[in-house]
């Protein structure tokens, strides 16, 4: 769904229906002291692109809404992990590299020749 950033983002959720005025972030909501969400944080979020660029299906993210002084600048601090490697991923847009390792070095050959 487009966020009000005007993104896509797999966890933004919004229903109009019938009169209905409902905005949620589905990641927000879900990961432990995650804060108050405002359709204001969308804006500020890493989170479409991330998931734009890495589909890995065992990169599992954690998102935190916060406010700067006085509420007045929000952002979203982004945190992910690895459910293969077990490890923190500090560069989700990549991946921790363990199962989209380079390529083979003899492919690597063959193409290069
Ligand atoms: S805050 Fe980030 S993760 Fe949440 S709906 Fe907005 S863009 Fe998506």
């Amino acid at each position: 769904m487009i966020t009000p950033a005007g993104a896509e983002c797999p966890y933004y959720f919004a229903d109009y229906h019938r009169g209905r005025n409902k905005q949620e972030c589905r990641l927000i909501d879900r990961t432990p002291d995650g804060g108050k969400w405002t359709p204001d944080h969308c804006s500020r979020c890493r989170i479409p692109r991330i998931a734009m660029a890495n589909a890995c299906p065992n990169l599992v993210l954690e998102a935190k809404a916060r406010s700067g002084l006085l509420g007045l600048v929000k952002r979203v601090d982004v945190s992910a992990r690895c459910t293969r490697s077990l490890e923190t991923v500090k560069v989700p847009e990549i991946g921790c590299g363990l199962c989209h390792l380079p390529l083979n070095p003899e492919v690597r050959t063959e193409e290069q020749d």
